[in-house]
């Protein structure tokens, strides 16, 4: 058997090479010489010899031990023997390893196997975020208004500062010795996989309380109902959200609190229909103010506003209030508001109303046939 090659220089990747270096340069050489497909000379032996220095440098502990010892090992065990290869055996299935049969790719199974060594289990962790949903007024939404809302969340337990432990003092955890992991080790097809899960014993922590905190039972943590104000800026509308930053859920290991989502829900308006920044609404006309014309009141926003009708004004028209809308959510400037006018027929009529109108009517409404509908008709069929 020729000379061993150092693994690094197998991979072709320094001592500094990081896990996905590692990984990629791995993956590459597999590709390059399986055995199965490659045509290149020595394929199976060199694939055998990535296979083995990839095993070998993507586990820390023999990385760590070849690193040290080269290839004898601690003991002198040495490295490569039938409890590390893998891939020896005769009944690996190419197509599982590198095609989707089955939806089992080689990016599922490197991702399974190396995934959990991927997350640093004992550096801080962000807690969770809170989504809270809050109802606004129409004019709340419009004006921004300061709401007070209730949140409940994990808080950092008080009398143990977080630890668990009475006085603050933890020691290792005996189940993983400190290290927060477990690490399984399964035989498969492609070889021995290694993998590592949080410890239970400690929920990954590494450590356990001394002295169990009796207020938080060890968590570290506690339930809270907190009542937070939050400041609603004018313009905004359903489904915009807030972001308060930490007032989230606790997080472990010293990891900040996650952020509170406040998403907002805006009542509908009772006059006022909005979209965007520009409001609108519909105003009745008396139909003998919409032939003379009138100075009218019309609502808005901010209370009541004149508006000028121009005689012969007809149903449906549109008046615009410049600046009457609602506040742009990112700018100074403010939508307009749109007044519909719609005539309106009164539905009773007093004595001198009524005799008003059929003055009017004997004015009005045959003149109005006459000029236009009837007139066609008689034209059309000689009537
Ligand atoms: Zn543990
Ligand atoms: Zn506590």
């Amino acid at each position: 058997m020729a000379e061993k090659r150092d693994y690094y220089d197998v991979l072709g990747v320094n001592k500094n090479a990081s896990a996905a270096e590692l990984k990629e340069a791995y993956k590459r050489l597999a590709k390059k010489f399986h055995p199965d497909v490659s045509k290149e000379p020595h394929a199976e032996e060199k694939f055998k010899e990535a296979n083995e220095a990839y095993s070998v440098l993507s586990d820390a502990e023999k990385k760590a031990n070849y690193d040290r010892f080269g290839f004898a090992g601690p003991g002198g065990a040495g490295f490569g023997g039938a409890g590390f290869g893998g891939f020896q055996g005769a009944d690996f299935d190419f197509d599982s390893l590198f095609g989707n049969l089955g939806g089992f790719g080689f990016g599922d199974l490197f991702g399974e196997a190396f995934g959990g060594g991927r997350r640093r289990p004992r550096g801080p962790v962000q807690g969770d975020p809170i989504k809270v949903e809050v109802s606004l007024s129409f004019e709340e939404a419009a004006f921004g208004a300061t709401k007070e809302i209730e949140v409940e969340r994990h808080e950092a337990c008080e009398a143990c500062g977080g630890s668990g432990s009475k006085g603050g003092e933890r020691t290792a955890c005996g189940k993983c010795r400190g290290s927060g992991m477990v690490q399984h080790v399964q035989r498969t097809a492609f070889g021995l996989f290694s993998t590592t899960s949080p410890c239970h014993a400690c929920q990954g922590k590494g450590s356990v309380a001394r002295d169990v905190c009796l207020k938080c039972r060890g968590h570290g943590k506690v339930n809270a109902v907190r009542k937070i104000q939050v400041k609603v800026p004018p313009g905004v509308w359903t489904g915009n959200h807030l972001r308060l930053t930490s007032e989230g859920n606790a997080g472990e290991r010293g990891g900040r609190p996650g952020d509170l989502f406040v998403v907002l829900f805006v009542e509908p308006h009772d006059v006022f229909r909005r979209d965007g920044a520009d409001v609108y609404c519909k105003v009745p006309l008396g139909f003998a103010e919409a032939a003379l014309g009138a100075e009218i009141e019309v609502p808005t926003l901010e209370g009541r506003a004149r508006l000028k009708v121009p005689p012969g004004t007809q149903t449906g028209t549109v008046f615009r209030l410049k600046g009457k809308g609602v506040k742009e959510l990112d700018s100074n400037r403010f939508g307009d508001e749109y007044v519909k006018v719609f005539v309106k027929v009164p539905e009773k009529l007093g004595k001198e109303e009524r005799e008003l109108l059929e003055r009017l009517a004997e004015l009005d409404g045959k003149n109005l046939r006459d000029d236009s509908l009837l007139g066609k008709f008689k034209r059309k069929f000689g009537g």
